[in-house]
């Protein structure tokens, strides 16, 4: 089994679309370990995409993320990370294919509904980001 974190993005919380993405990764096989509704700062936005913070898109990126809540998932499934990035598709809705979640419901390349981890090292450190160990539920036990 492996875990990703995915984020419901400030977008995908104004658009009321919280309810139908999250159906979406149950009907592909997704198990929720843990879930959370925060509202990100500057400084919080910031560490989060600290990859980037060089690109030049990165101011755009924080203030778009604090904009508005959003909602940090873990989800498990085998293969979880390619799966979960199947399912929402490229980064752009342009390019995204048919039927992907960002196709589906994303607006711009920025305010693209839903965050994914891109590797085993970033969902790692990602889920650590918005969760302690107690909090994933197999963990409560
Ligand atoms: P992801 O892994 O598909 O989310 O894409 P990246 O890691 O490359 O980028 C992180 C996030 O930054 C994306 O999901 C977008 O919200 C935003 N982003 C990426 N590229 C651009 C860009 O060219 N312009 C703007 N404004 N935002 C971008």
């Amino acid at each position: 089994m492996q875990r990703t974190l995915a984020i419901l993005k400030p977008d995908c919380v104004r658009k009321n679309l919280i309810g139908k993405v999250i159906k979406r990764f149950e009907a592909e096989g997704f198990k929720i370990v843990a879930m959370k509704l925060v509202k990100l700062n500057s400084k919080t936005a910031g560490e989060f995409y600290a990859v980037h913070k060089e690109r030049p898109f990165f101011y755009d990126l924080v203030s778009f993320m604090t904009s508005g809540p959003c909602v940090p998932i873990v989800l498990e499934k085998e293969n979880a990370i390619e799966d979960y990035r199947k399912v929402i598709g490229a980064t752009d809705p342009a390019e995204a294919d048919k039927g992907t979640v960002r196709k589906m419901y994303a607006d711009s390349k920025e305010q693209n509904i839903c965050h994914g981890s891109d590797a085993p090292e970033t969902a790692a450190f990602e889920i650590g980001y918005f969760f302690s160990g107690k909090e994933l539920v197999e963990n409560m036990e």
